[in-house]
């Protein structure tokens, strides 16, 4: 235990995830070694990001207004919506050039390890998308793991009376890891290669 700024940081940085009691001490007596300036931008970024960035009201995707940068484009289809877990795989598949479509965030997967449920994701939102009958084809782009494919099996479920294409992401994705980790041509291929799960 250290002295209260110290140790205060020290337990914020914990709280993050990824970051063990070690790691939170090693940033904390790194950042009280950094200039002055190199901090507050660190603490800059932090308060501007909780000030400007917002989850958009369509999507889900981390949005700077209402609404995406991707639901707010013209050229992008309506007709395919690509499902993901998180904002960040979003970028993911961005990097691959492979989609033309629109996203829907689910804000996670199913995991009852952890508490999460379906009613604790954004499926009542990507129904009420899919109501008016424009989308044609949903992709499931789900992690390659236990959560994601979970997750998957159950919006294949519950989207197949609806009588639209569900695809999902061919294998070879490197499994039990995250879609960002897969590598642009891997993940463009699996993108490619899609196969249908219903419809
Ligand atoms: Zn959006």
């Amino acid at each position: 235990m250290y002295e209260g700024a110290v140790q205060d940081l020290i337990d914020e940085l914990g709280r993050l995830p990824g970051i063990g009691p070690k790691s939170a001490q090693r940033i904390a007596f790194h950042l009280l070694a950094a200039d002055a300036d190199d901090a507050r931008r660190l603490a800059d970024a932090l308060t501007e990001v909780k000030l400007r960035v917002r989850f958009c009201e369509i999507c889900g995707n981390v949005a700077e207004s209402a609404q995406c940068r991707i639901c707010l484009d013209p050229r992008r289809s309506l007709a395919v919506i690509c499902v993901v877990e998180e904002p960040k795989d979003v970028v993911a598949i961005e990097r691959t050039r492979e989609f033309r479509g629109k996203y829907h965030v689910l804000g996670g997967a199913i995991n009852p390890i952890d508490n999460v449920g379906p009613d604790d994701l954004r499926i009542k939102e990507l129904l009420t998308r899919l109501a008016d009958g424009a989308v044609l084809e949903v992709i499931l782009a789900m992690d390659p793991n236990v959560e994601g494919e979970a997750t998957a099996t159950y919006l294949a479920r519950l989207l197949g009376p609806l009588g639209l294409r569900v695809t999902r992401l061919a294998s070879g994705l490197p499994v039990g890891g995250d879609l960002e980790y897969a590598d642009e041509v891997t993940l463009g291929r699996a993108f490619e290669g899609r196969r249908v799960v219903s419809g």
